[in-house]
């Protein structure tokens, strides 16, 4: 069974949308790439999970979603961002973040994330300015966040479920579900949900049991008939899109000056330029910031993420 997959269903009378994934794979490698301890891996992994899904909504190569978190805890901002290949990437400031657990014995998220903060929302759609929206957080948990954050900035009413389990320090599942409620449905499809309610377990128990993102969607919404969308199967990946070229336009953008005087500073030593998603170096010698030097004009680059 894979352990990377995403895919998305519609009730077929059209009212209910969901997105279900396996993230468990790309969860993994997030916490081998950052060194993450349990907390900080399931925070990282449920905001990475909930990026991919709503990346893979996307409709533009170009398009991508971009999630902010940033809590009063001791975890500092967690960053994820993805398109809609499903393919995400992320950081968190505090790689190290792992408080005491819950008296249940789960990872205390809220705690690392705390409650006091905001919760952001960029999508660029490819073109013309990103829309953002920003909410306050709720429980510093992740899901209950977006939840709040679909209700009150996209008016939609969403159940989202997402969940890192981990045993010592390894990723043993990870995934998410979304499940969308469409404008215009009527009173019985609302009361049908409802009735489903109690099946809304959290993900890791359904994935734990076996589950793929198909069964997931048949095991929470039984009283619907769920077609899944032929098209929407989507391989859920760390994926960093950095090139040097890209660390090349960042660079541009600090300016001509900026620019000069940090060619002067690596004279001695490169500079070393690791990326903040995937930890990959670049190395750029003193004699490569000054070609970037003069090749920066006062119309400065666009800020480009990795
Ligand atoms: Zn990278």
């Amino acid at each position: 069974m894979s352990k990377n997959t995403l895919i998305r269903a519609l009730s077929r009378d059209g009212y209910v949308d969901v997105i279900a994934a396996d993230s468990t794979a790309m969860v993994e490698e997030a916490r081998r790439i950052h060194s993450t301890r349990p907390t900080a891996t399931a925070a990282l992994g449920r905001l990475l999970t909930a990026a991919s899904m709503m990346g893979s909504d996307l409709k533009s190569d170009d398009a991508s979603v971009t999630l902010r978190v940033k809590g009063s805890g001791e975890i500092g901002t967690i960053l994820c961002t993805a398109d809609r290949t499903a393919s995400a990437r992320g950081t968190v400031a505090n790689p190290l973040c792992d408080p005491p657990r819950k008296p249940s014995g789960k990872l205390d998220v809220g705690a690392a994330v705390g409650n006091d903060g905001t919760l952001e929302v960029i999508r660029d759609l490819g073109f013309g300015e990103p829309y953002a929206g920003r909410v306050p957080l709720v429980s510093g948990e992740i899901a209950e966040d977006l939840t709040s954050y679909f209700f009150r900035s996209e008016q939609t009413p969403t159940v989202l479920g997402l969940g890192v389990l981990t045993e010592s320090e390894r990723v043993l599942a990870a995934g998410g579900y979304l499940i969308r409620l469409l404008p215009g449905a009527p009173d019985r499809v609302i009361d049908e949900l409802e009735r489903c309610a109690p099946l809304f377990v959290p993900v890791t128990e359904l994935l734990s049991g076996g589950a793929g993102p198909e069964e997931i969607v048949k095991l929470l919404l039984p009283g619907f008939d769920m077609e899944i969308l032929p098209d929407s199967k989507r391989e859920v990946a760390y994926r960093c899109r950095c090139s040097r070229e890209r660390v090349a336009r960042a660079l541009i953008s600090m300016g001509q000056k900026e620019l000069f005087r940090f060619a002067e500073e690596c004279r001695e030593e490169p500079a070393e330029i690791k990326c903040e998603f995937c930890t990959k170096k670049y190395v750029f010698t003193s004699g490569d910031l000054l070609a970037l030097a003069r090749a920066a004009r006062s119309e400065d680059g666009s800020g480009e993420e990795g």
